[in-house]
């Protein structure tokens, strides 16, 4: 037997969306952008390997400073507010590292994220879900949570609603841990929670590049919260998780709002569009905040619809879970392939 931890040896890993290999598919079901990453950012990795590549011999900073200044100027705080990170997943990793020790509480809203529990199950540190209420809170919160570390995922995957920045403020005032606000889709709501960060020292926000900065291939995330929980998520990450392509690929993405907005625009209008449209065909789609819409159809079978549709080669999001398999996630595409998808639908019936 291999001296293995009981807790990695008996937990399932997780299962990411499907990537499909080979060409022809609509593909809507891990919410990458259909639209290519800004120009500036594709130039910015492209000076930064120069025309022999030989910047490549030198290892980035570790510190990734150029690209903490940019955001901590587009969020309004100090660079020693922010931290990099290689994808957002990695500072929902180390965040529970730092604050959950085995045996210690993390919670998290199911449905929502289930990447927490994994993270959670690698730590040996103790899961507890709280559900949701019809009007969208979160169900049997106490009046203080003792747990170390509550994660909410606003707007909410895979439904789609965001909550309210006074509720998440209470929920602040609630939680003895942290509270760590997962705005991976924040880009396609309006607000943030990161003006909670400068009055309430418990709250973290985590932002991810994948969703709305078309650079999920490249791996950026990044969050802001005091510089104490900083510091400590500067201690656990490798020294250098971020490679010289990603920082520069990082600070341009955050100094090209402009493109960001168009993009996120054009992906909010198909959004409108698309719900409409499958509202009309009889499916109930909640009002999304993202770049995603959760579809129910009347027959509530998200199993027809997903396997109907993956006969077409578009792939969606059906979840198992008894809360979830009565309908579809659909991630936002471009308008044509919507148009394409809508049709599969239409024929359906
Ligand atoms: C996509 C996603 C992430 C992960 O983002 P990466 O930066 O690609 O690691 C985190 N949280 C939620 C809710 C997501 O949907």
């Amino acid at each position: 037997m291999l001296p293995m931890r009981k807790n990695i040896a008996e937990m399932a890993g997780y299962v990411p969306g499907f990537q499909p290999e080979g060409d022809g598919w609509i593909k809507l079901n891990t919410n990458e952008n259909p639209y290519p990453p800004s120009p500036k950012v594709v130039e910015a990795i492209l000076a930064e390997v120069g025309s022999d590549g030989g910047n490549l011999r030198k290892y980035p900073d570790a510190g990734s400073r150029e690209a903490r200044r940019a955001a901590a100027e587009l969020y309004g705080v100090e660079p020693t507010w922010v931290i990099m990170a290689n994808g957002s997943d990695e500072l929902l990793n180390n965040l529970i590292r730092a604050f959950a020790g085995e045996g210690e509480e993390i919670a998290y809203v199911h449905p929502s994220y289930s990447y927490y529990a994994t993270l959670a199950e690698i730590q040996g540190a103790h899961i507890r879900t709280f559900g949701l209420t019809d009007d969208y809170l979160v169900a049997g919160f106490p009046e203080r949570y003792e747990g170390k570390l509550f994660f909410l995922t606003s707007p909410n995957a895979p439904l789609g609603f965001a909550f309210e920045n006074s509720y998440i403020e209470e929920l602040a005032q609630r939680c003895s841990g942290i509270l760590v606000v997962d705005e991976a889709y924040i880009d396609f709501s309006s607000g943030s929670a990161i003006e909670l960060v400068k009055s309430y020292e418990n709250v973290v926000v985590t932002r991810t590049f994948s969703k709305s900065y078309s650079l999920a291939g490249m791996r950026l995330g990044l969050a802001v919260a005091r510089p104490q929980v900083i510091d400590a998520l500067d201690k656990i990450r490798d020294h250098y998780h971020l490679d010289r392509l990603a920082l520069a690929a990082a600070t341009a993405a955050l100094r090209d709002q402009a493109y960001l907005r168009e993009t996120v625009g054009k992906v909010c209008a198909t959004r409108d569009w698309f719900t409409e449209e499958l509202r009309q065909l009889g499916y109930r789609v909640a009002a999304s905040h993202a770049n995603y819409i959760f579809a129910e159809p009347a027959d509530r079978n998200g199993k027809r619809v997903y396997d109907n549709l993956f006969v077409h080669k578009i792939l969606v999001r059906y979840f198992s879970d008894p809360l979830l398999q009565h309908g579809v996630r659909i991630s936002i595409g471009t308008r044509e392939e919507m148009e394409k998808t809508l049709k599969v639908l239409i024929d359906l019936g």
